[in-house]
C-alpha cells in the first residue's frame, strides 16, 4: 500500500507509476507485462494532439480508442456538460419519467438515421448497447411465439464489446476462453479478402464470404436464428472493409430467411466511413443499431441502440414490460453533451470531410510507403484505415509468428509520439474527423518512421 494518496494527485512527485502498478488493473492488459515498462501518463489533449506527463506531444492516430470524432479541447461540450450539470445533474428515465435532453436525442438520432430506425433507447457504453440489441432482438421472437429464435451469427474477429453477450456475439476467441463462449451463439467467417480472398476477385470472396451466413443459417436452421449482427467495417479485429458485394448480400440471405439485421456501428457510426453512419456506407438497411463512442466523441460515456418500425411495433404493443434498462440509460448530461457534438459534427460537416481526408491520408500513406517489401496493402473508407505488414506482398503471405511484426511497428509508433494500433500484424488508424492536412502529413511521416524502423529489425 501507498503511503500517501488522495491529497496528493497533483504533485509531480508523487509516484504515479507505481500507484498505477499496486493498485490500478487496466482493461485488455497483461499486468506483469505492462508494469515491465513505464505506464504513458496522458496529462491533457488538443486537436489531435495528446500530451503526457514527461511533455511528450503525441499524435493520435486513434482518435483516442476510436471514439474523439471531433478532436479534444472543444468547449462547446464542456459547456452543454456544465450548463446541464447546473439545471439537473441526474434523473433517471424508469417510472414514466424523461428529461429534456434525452428527448432532444431520441428525436434527432432518429431523425439523422437511414431506413425505419424510428426509435431510441440508451445506455452507456458500446457492450451495453450490443447487449440490449440482442435481449431486444430474443424478446422479438418469444413476443411473437417463436422462443426457439434465439441464436445470434456473428463473425470471426468481430467486436463487440465486453459484457458477456457483446463478447460471445464477438468472434475473439481469446475473449471465449476466458468465460465468454455461450450457447446460442454462432460465427462465421469474416469478408477478409486481404487475408482470406486467396485467388478470388474481392467481388467473388465478397458473396462468397456472405454465403457462409447462409450456410450457418441452413445448418442451425432458420427456425433457430434470432439474428445477424455486425459492423460495417470490422474495426477492432483489424479494419476489414468488405468488398462492395458482401453486405447487399447478407441483407438478401437475412430477408430470405426471416433473421434479424443488426448493425453494430458503435465504431462506424458518426462520420468517421465518410457518411454519418456506416449503414449509409455500405447500403444496408438494419433492424437495429448500435452507436456509442462519436455519439459524444468520448467526452462522456453514453450509447444508443435505434430500432427499426418492425420490432418496435412489436415491443411498445406486444411485449407489455421489457425487462431491461440502466440507472443512467438516457443520462441527461451525456445526452445535452451529444446533442453539442451533433451540432458540431453538422455544421463543420465531420462527414463529408472524412470522406475526403480519407482519400488524401490514403495517397499519402501510400506514396510514402506503398512500395515497401513490408507493405501488403493499405486500404480505408473515410478516416478508418489499415495498413497490412507482410512476409511477402506478392502473395499477401502473413508472418509465420502471428502479431510480433505489429507489435514491433507499434512500440516504433509508441517512440516515435504517434499512436496507431496493431491488430495481429495489421496497423490499424482512425484519427480524429477534424485532421488537417499538416496533421496528416506529420502522421504519415511518422508511420513511414516507424515501419521503416520496423522493417530494418526484421531483415
Ligand atoms: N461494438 C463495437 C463495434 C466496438 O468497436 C466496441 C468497442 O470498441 C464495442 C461494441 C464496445 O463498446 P464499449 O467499449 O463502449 O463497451
Amino acid at each position: 500500500m501507498l503511503d500517501h494518496l488522495a491529497s496528493t494527485v497533483s504533485d509531480s512527485d508523487f509516484n504515479w507509476q507505481a500507484a498505477d502498478a499496486a493498485h490500478h488493473l487496466h482493461p485488455f492488459s497483461d499486468h506483469k507485462s505492462l508494469h515491465q515498462g513505464r505506464v504513458r501518463i496522458i496529462t491533457s489533449a488538443e486537436g489531435v494532439y495528446l500530451t503526457d506527463d514527461v511533455g511528450n506531444r503525441i499524435l493520435d492516430g486513434m482518435a483516442g480508442l476510436w471514439c474523439v470524432a471531433i478532436g479534444y479541447g472543444r468547449q462547446e461540450l464542456v459547456d452543454a456538460a456544465a450548463a446541464q450539470m447546473k439545471t439537473l445533474p441526474f434523473y433517471n428515465t424508469f417510472f414514466k419519467t424523461a428529461t429534456r435532453p434525452v428527448i432532444s436525442l431520441a428525436e434527432r438520432l432518429t431523425a439523422m438515421a437511414p431506413g425505419d430506425l424510428n426509435h431510441a433507447f440508451f445506455a452507456c457504453s458500446g457492450s451495453e448497447a450490443v447487449d440490449t440489441a440482442l435481449r431486444m432482438a430474443r424478446t422479438f421472437w418469444i413476443t411473437k411465439g417463436q422462443p426457439s429464435k434465439r441464436v445470434i451469427i456473428g463473425r470471426e474477429f468481430g467486436y463487440h464489446g465486453s459484457t458477456t453477450l457483446g463478447a460471445a456475439a464477438g468472434g475473439m476467441v481469446d475473449m471465449h476462453r476466458q468465460g465468454a463462449a455461450l450457447p446460442d451463439f454462432a460465427h462465421v467467417m469474416p469478408p477478409y479478402w486481404y487475408g482470406y480472398g486467396g485467388q478470388m476477385s474481392p467481388e467473388e470472396f465478397g458473396l462468397f464470404a456472405a454465403r457462409q451466413v447462409e450456410d450457418k443459417i441452413r445448418e442451425i436452421g432458420a427456425e433457430n436464428v434470432a439474428a445477424f449482427i455486425g459492423e460495417p467495417i470490422q474495426g477492432a479485429g483489424g479494419v476489414i472493409i468488405p468488398p462492395e458485394t458482401y453486405w447487399p448480400e447478407i441483407q438478401r440471405i437475412c430477408r430470405a430467411h426471416d433473421i434479424l439485421l443488426i448493425a453494430d456501428e458503435v465504431i462506424c457510426g458518426f462520420g468517421r466511413t465518410g457518411r454519418m453512419f456506416g449503414s449509409e456506407t455500405f447500403g444496408i438497411t438494419p433492424d437495429l443499431m448500435t452507436l456509442a463512442k462519436g455519439i459524444t466523441s468520448g467526452y462522456i460515456p453514453l450509447s444508443a441502440v435505434l430500432v427499426g418500425d418492425r420490432v418496435a411495433d412489436v415491443l411498445i404493443n406486444d411485449t407489455g414490460e421489457f425487462y431491461h434498462g440502466f440507472t443512467y440509460s438516457g443520462h441527461p448530461v451525456a445526452c445535452a453533451v451529444a446533442l453539442a457534438n451533433l451540432d458540431i459534427l453538422e455544421s463543420e460537416h465531420l462527414a463529408a470531410r472524412a470522406e475526403a481526408s480519407g482519400i488524401k491520408l490514403r495517397a499519402k500513406l501510400i506514396a510514402a510507403l506503398g512500395d515497401q517489401p513490408i507493405i501488403g496493402e493499405i486500404r480505408g473508407t473515410g478516416l478508418i484505415g489499415a495498413i497490412e505488414l507482410t512476409a511477402d506482398r506478392r502473395t499477401r503471405r502473413f508472418f509465420e509468428k502471428r502479431g510480433r511484426v505489429g507489435a514491433l511497428c507499434r512500440d516504433h509508433c509508441f517512440s516515435n509520439n504517434l499512436v496507431m494500433r496493431a491488430v495481429r500484424d495489421t496497423m490499424v488508424f482512425s484519427p480524429p474527423l477534424t485532421i488537417t492536412d499538416a496533421e496528416m502529413d506529420d502522421l504519415v511521416d511518422r508511420a513511414t518512421t516507424a515501419i521503416m524502423a520496423t522493417q530494418a529489425d526484421i531483415r
